[in-house]
């Protein structure tokens, strides 16, 4: 009998190599196997007959092979296959589809799913179908007849589950051992949520909800099954969220229950906090300090996010929360994700604070080892009141003499899981009282996706620009026009302005990627200086510089001594220089548009007019068009961030693993907003227990099986 933990490996059919290959798709128990849904179903109880098919619908047809070949046309191979039912006939097509010649033939019986299409001659077509030989069982080993038999009952005659194959695993592979599996389950699968949650939403039971959403019951609604809102698509898609919110729920009362800093909002506080301001605050800023400074006074711990579109000017609000923190006799920790945005805020920190009196320092990874040591000393003994940091500074156990307040920026770098990492460093930094936690984020997340990811935290949001900003003109060029495109970043010049030249990340590969972009830059700056603008200065940022190299180039264009800064994403976050008013970014579309909404924020930050030109050559992706036509047509980064998520998915959106977020098996918080929503409703509900709906016996079991998943999917982070 099998267990959800049993290793995938112990599944008949599955030996050592197959186990490596579904490990590789993060498929490493019965429970995950379990929980490999098929993305579609198709109708084989019954599907459409080739007589009664229509042009321009989506179709499962099941019909005989006729005949079959290959014909070369100048251009391409294309392989025609013709099927029938009696007389009816229906011709299939594949371009370049020089492989699929002996694939067929005649008397098979066949599964097609396709768009039905009029062809020229009167008659339909499919383009491309998708097509599964029925009753034929040799892909994986051999089988014996009564397997075959088996099999091929799995095929016809009932709601198919279609599954996403890999390498050489097809959707019948899986249909076959996914089957296997659900009939080898052990009787044993208890229900970890608590029977009022099941009751208020009405949940299946899940052996029900595992049996079914593989196999439904030929009853059930295809339109349901195809947007995963049968009964059994919601049970197993509430779980996984559940479970989630319910990690986040905990977190959050446990650190609301922990001791905090009650920090005293004076009149000599409050003098400094205006003191410090070089302009007006915005409404939105004078609002978001009001809630920053209540949950500073509060003695509970401040866990607050501050999202604000790039541009927003969060990085004022953070240091006024910083002096309140100072004046109070504490120690600030501000901590960047690159070393070019923790340069850049100890810049910004000098001219603002450090001119009131405030003492800052920077400490960074790259720092000289002699010079790091004086400044880990500084902020041990307490002089240092602000440091400006990238992750190391928490990474490295740097002590304080008494932090008292860590504002983390551009938090969508970090992501969740890294994030309560840092938390959970900046608590052991401590003596008695733990410090407040200000994350700042530039990515307008999507409320739905918020609940996830922060659903810890408390938010506040920057929804208004400074004054005097225009929106930057966004155009989308191709590469033939680059001289007009250079000649209009010379006038931008001559009228005093200054241009970013961006080469972008192009995402496949890390390693050889970052190389590329690196080579790139680095030709495009010497063409750009030695032939383009030989008498203009044209400056280098890459992230290999080391930090002094760094600091000096961004110094200078920050002065206007560089007038044209030739840079690598480096400079996607932060960077904050109001005379740069033209950005043109190469290759354009094969940015994401989250990233390339952050690149345009660096522009358009003064009063003058911005222009952002998105350069692209050769052949553009249908998508890489679409993402183009997005940054043309918004400025708004809520609007590109719900494009962006739809284009996606949500699994990307961020970047999942180097984001750390939680990966999801089978929710979509996309399409599952609602479930979410619901989730954190109950799991909210589960925390306030026990009451006369819920008993210890059923929390305590939930929160077991919450720290057991959370261990499992999230490694080291520890919930609760
Ligand atoms: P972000 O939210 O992207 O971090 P910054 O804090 O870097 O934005 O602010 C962007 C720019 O706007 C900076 O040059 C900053 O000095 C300026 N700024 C911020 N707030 C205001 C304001 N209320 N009035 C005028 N300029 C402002
Ligand atoms: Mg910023």
């Amino acid at each position: 009998m099998l267990e959800p933990s049993t290793p995938v490996q112990y599944v008949k059919g599955i030996g050592p190599r197959l186990a490596e290959v579904l490990a590789a798709k993060g498929l490493a128990t019965v429970d995950d196997l379990l929980h490999y849904l098929p993305f579609r179903y198709e109708d084989r109880l019954n599907p459409r007959s080739v007589a009664e098919l229509r042009a321009g619908e989506m179709a499962t047809v099941i019909a005989e092979v006729r005949n079959s070949g290959l014909f070369r046309t100048r251009r391409m191979p294309i392989f025609q296959l013709t099927v029938g039912q009696g007389r009816s006939k229906l011709k299939c097509l594949w371009f370049n589809a020089a492989y699929l010649q002996d694939r067929f033939q005649p008397g098979q019986m066949l599964a097609l799913y396709g768009k039905v299409e009029a062809d020229r001659d009167g008659g339909l077509q499919i383009i491309q179908p998708q097509v599964e030989i029925l009753g034929d069982i040799n892909e994986e080993g051999g089988a014996d007849e009564a397997e075959k038999k088996a099999a091929a009952s799995l095929e016809i005659g009932r709601i198919v589950p279609i599954y996403e194959s890999t390498g050489k695993l097809t959707p019948r592979w899986f249909r076959r051992i996914i089957r296997w599996t659900l009939e080898n389950l052990g009787p044993d699968l208890p229900d970890p949520i608590p029977a009022a949650v099941r009751a208020h939403l009405s949940l299946a039971s899940p052996r029900e909800a595992l049996w079914k959403v593989h196999w439904p019951d030929a009853g059930e609604s295809f339109a349901d099954l195809q947007s995963s809102r049968t009964a059994a698509h919601i049970r197993l898609i509430f779980d996984e969220l559940f479970f989630i919110e319910l990690g986040l729920e905990l977190k959050r009362r446990e650190q609301k229950a922990q001791t905090g800093i009650a920090f005293q909002l004076t009149d000599a506080v409050r003098a400094a906090i205006k003191k410090i301001l070089p302009f007006h605050p915005t409404a939105a800023q004078k609002r978001v300090l009001k809630e920053i400074a209540t949950d500073m006074q509060l003695p509970s711990p401040m866990r607050r996010l501050l999202q604000g579109d790039v541009g927003s000017g969060k990085t004022i609000v953070a240091f006024q929360a910083a002096i309140i923190a100072i004046e109070n006799g504490y120690q600030v920790a501000l901590m960047a994700p690159t070393e070019i945005l923790a340069q850049q805020h100890y810049f910004s920190a000098r001219q603002i604070l450090e001119r009131a009196g405030y003492r800052i320092v920077l400490l960074t990874g790259s720092l000289e080892a002699g010079r790091k040591r004086d400044v880990r000393r500084h902020i041990a003994q307490g002089n240092a009141q602000l440091v400006v940091g990238t992750h190391a500074l928490i990474q490295d156990r740097v002590e304080f003499e008494n932090l008292g307040l860590v504002v983390v920026d551009e938090q969508h770098r970090f992501g969740v899981l890294q994030r309560l990492k840092l938390m959970k460093k900046s608590d052991e930094s401590a003596k008695t009282a733990e410090p407040d936690v200000l994350v700042m984020t530039a990515t307008p997340i999507p409320r739905t996706l918020a609940l996830t990811l922060y659903g810890d935290l408390d938010v506040s949001v920057l929804d208004e620009l400074p004054p005097g900003r225009t929106p930057v003109v966004t155009r989308s060029v191709p590469d033939e026009r680059a001289p007009e495109v250079w000649d209009f970043v010379r006038k931008q010049i001559s009228a005093g302005h200054q241009a970013y030249v961006v080469y972008p990340l192009i995402e496949e590969n890390p390693k050889t990627t970052e190389e590329r972009e690196l080579k790139a830059a680095q030709q495009m700056h010497r063409q750009l200086r030695e032939k383009i603008f030989p008498n203009l200065h044209v400056g280098l940022l890459h992230g290999r510089l080391d930090a002094d190299e760094k600091e000096h180039v961004m110094r200078e264009f920050q002065q206007g001594k560089i007038e044209i800064l030739v840079a690598t994403t480096v400079i996607e976050v932060g960077v904050d220089v109001p005379n740069a008013t033209i950005m043109v970014i190469e290759h354009a579309d094969r940015f994401g548009l989250a990233q390339l909404h952050q690149l345009r924020g660096r522009i358009g930050r003064g009063a003058a007019k911005s222009y952002c030109v998105l350069m692209h050559g050769g052949k553009v992706s249908e998508e890489g068009e679409r993402r183009l036509n997005a940054m043309v047509q918004s400025n708004d980064g809520f609007q590109i961030a719900e494009l962006d998520l739809e284009l996606r998915g949500p699994g990307e959106f961020f970047g999942t693993k180097q984001a750390g977020i939680p990966s999801f098996r089978v929710a979509n918080i996309i399409r599952d907003r609602q479930l979410l929503e619901a989730a954190k409703r109950e799991a909210a509900f589960v925390i306030s227990g026990p009451n006369a709906e819920i008993s210890n016996d059923e929390i305590d079991r939930a929160l077991r099986e919450m720290r057991a998943r959370w261990a499992l999917s999230y490694g080291l982070v520890e919930v609760g």
